[in-house]
């Protein structure tokens, strides 16, 4: 697919979640938040499901692997010792003239042209400063131009007078005086290839003109061809700032009192409150190694260019495992969890073939991981990471043990030794995956509407599993009574197995496609068949439909619960 239907594909995907009550700004009345987004009816049952599942398959289904959770605040000492406080930042640049940050380790590499600037100067306001001088302005204008002209004198000769303090001060309000005349200040544009060199001279005249220039004439304009820069903004060409260390914690206060003492932040994983609490869960829990805790939780980031809808989010979840370890089985359990990790997707409906594993080289790597993978999916807007499968070795525990002065050790009863565990961690996002989950499941196809004339159809093809609404069931007319309460005699049988949705209103090809295009793969009709009225061999029988081949067969009423278990878990 080119980028064109791409980006049409991921605007149907936000519309689509938008419209039917997956996923909605938030805060949208008042004009949203950026980087924060609210799951509707639909969102949520999505998400619940992917939580669910991951939580059977890295919990209730293991024996080495028990869970937790931890609370979002804790206290700051922990976020010290970690390293956040210090280091968890991103490099920020911005643009020099729409002011739009974006973070400078993704900035594409960009060739080309540079067209460099070394100032400019307001040509109109020096010419009408020199015809005062002269006695030559018309007299409209000549009001504001004596002012400044006669404040400019009187600088000079400040500027230029025996005492070196009113020399200094004489000289610094000349500088700004003379500041709606000229800059001195250089800027540079890349120009975009098959662009006009006129086109780059527009954003510098931009550039000056924030500079309070009111009509910039460039001067010593030069060119410069460069290769692989990350030093101009992708979008309209100008220079960036250098980059700054931007801390993605959000920070917050405990208590009253609002000052150092009682600082703390909103945690930007949920990683360390198992670290933490490593000592009390062993304990517990009685495992030997290895073995993990699990969480689920939200996590915060003030992520510096929140984008691609809930893919980089400020407020987001995390599905984290800490399998811990001695250090000798590290790097194999490294291998063995991204396979495991790899099987999850492809159990939830991820198409292998859309996942791919990148080894992050080792000047990517956090200093202390020995390895680490991201499991990447295609989204339309582009391969990017869902889950990062790292082995973080004695690190986190060790920095804790340091810090509390607090024993983090393990007791190994057979060697009778002691020492401090190593880690493999398997983290994923929540909503990254739920993103990933309608991409995938997003597609249209061709069916027959009432007339039996083809129409597009529009289909979210969720896992039956992941699909947030697992059976929709339909009284073939709604002012019949003895359908509609055979339908909902059906309702009230299925619900205490799975979320059902009932519909009568409409046509049912219409039913089929409401339900279709929130991902239903199952729908249920109940017809005169099923009263008996056609034929006594089809009492209680009604047609049970699948949404992606859109076939339907007959079923007896008692067998349902059983069959759409089966095909759901
Ligand atoms: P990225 O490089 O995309 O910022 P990361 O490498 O910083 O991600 P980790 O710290 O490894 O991410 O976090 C583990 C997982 O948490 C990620 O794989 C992702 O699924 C999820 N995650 C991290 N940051 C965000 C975010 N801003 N919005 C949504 N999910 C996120």
């Amino acid at each position: 697919m080119d980028s064109k239907t791409d980006a049409q594909r991921m605007e149907k995907i936000v519309s689509l979640c938008k419209r039917r009550g997956f996923i909605f700004q938030s805060s949208e009345i008042y004009g949203g938040l950026n980087g924060c987004w609210d799951y509707g009816p639909l969102g949520v049952e999505l998400k619940r499901n992917l939580k669910n599942y991951w939580w059977r398959v890295m919990v209730y289904e293991r024996e080495d692997v028990v869970g937790m959770d931890g609370s979002i605040l804790m206290n700051r000492a922990v976020w010290k010792a970690s390293g956040h406080e210090d280091t968890f930042t991103d490099p920020m640049v911005d643009c020099l003239v729409t002011k739009k940050r974006f973070r400078a380790d993704q900035i594409e590499p960009q060739s080309g042209t540079v067209l460099h600037f070394n100032g400019a100067v307001d040509e109109k306001l020096l010419r009408e400063a020199f015809d005062y001088s002269l006695g030559y302005l018309e007299d409209s204008k000549r009001a504001s131009v004596r002012q400044h002209y006669e404040r400019c004198k009187h600088l000079a000769e400040l500027a230029n007078h025996p005492d070196p303090d009113v020399k200094h001060l004489g000289e610094r309000l000349l500088a700004q005086e003379a500041q709606p005349f000229q800059s001195d200040e250089p800027f540079s544009v890349l120009l975009k290839k098959g662009k006009p060199p006129e086109s780059a001279r527009k954003v510098a005249i931009e550039f000056y003109q924030l500079r309070g220039l009111k009509n910039p004439q460039l001067i010593g304009e030069h060119t410069e061809k460069v290769e692989n820069t990350t030093r101009y903004n992708p979008q309209n060409g100008s220079l960036l700032t250098e980059p700054r260390s931007f801390n993605l914690m959000f920070k917050t206060y405990v208590g009253a009192t609002e000052d150092d003492s009682s600082v703390t932040y909103l945690r930007p994983e949920t990683a360390q409150s198992i670290f933490v609490q490593f000592k009390n869960v062993l304990e517990v829990s009685r495992k030997k190694l290895p073995f993990g805790i699990a969480q689920i939780g939200k996590a915060f980031r003030n992520e510096i260019n929140p984008r691609n809808f809930t893919f980089r989010s400020r407020e987001f979840e995390q599905m984290e495992l800490e399998y811990f370890c001695r250090a000798e089985e590290g790097m194999k359990l490294l291998d063995y969890w991204l396979e495991e990790r790899l099987k999850f997707y492809e159990n939830i409906g991820i198409s292998r073939d859309r996942l791919h594993v990148k080894t992050v080289p080792d000047e990517e790597r956090a200093f202390y991981s020995k390895g680490t993978y991201d499991i990447e999916f295609d989204f339309p807007f582009g391969r990017q990471e869902l889950e990062g499968v790292a082995y973080r070795t004695d690190y986190d525990l060790l920095q804790h043990q340091k810090a509390s002065g607090k024993s983090l050790e393990y007791f190994d009863e057979e060697t009778k030794q002691r020492f401090v565990p190593h880690v493999v961690e398997p983290s994923a996002g929540v909503d990254r995956t739920v993103l990933a989950l309608i991409c995938e499941a997003y597609s249209e196809d061709e069916a027959p509407d009432e007339k039996g004339k083809m129409e597009t159809r529009l289909v979210l093809r969720f896992h039956p599993r992941m699909a947030p609404i697992k059976c929709g069931i339909f009284p073939l007319l709604k002012n019949n009574n003895q359908l509609v309460a055979k339908a909902k005699e059906i309702v009230g049988l299925l619900r205490a197995h799975m979320n059902v949705f009932y519909d009568e209103s409409g046509a049912i090809g219409r039913r089929y496609r409401r339900q279709d295009e929130i991902g239903t793969p199952f729908g249920v009709t109940v017809d005169f068949e099923t009263l008996g009225e056609k034929d006594a061999a089809l009492r209680d029988t009604v047609t049970l439909r699948e949404r992606d081949s859109m076939k339907q067969k007959r079923v007896a009423i008692k067998d349902l619960a059983g069959i759409l278990s089966a095909r759901i878990s």
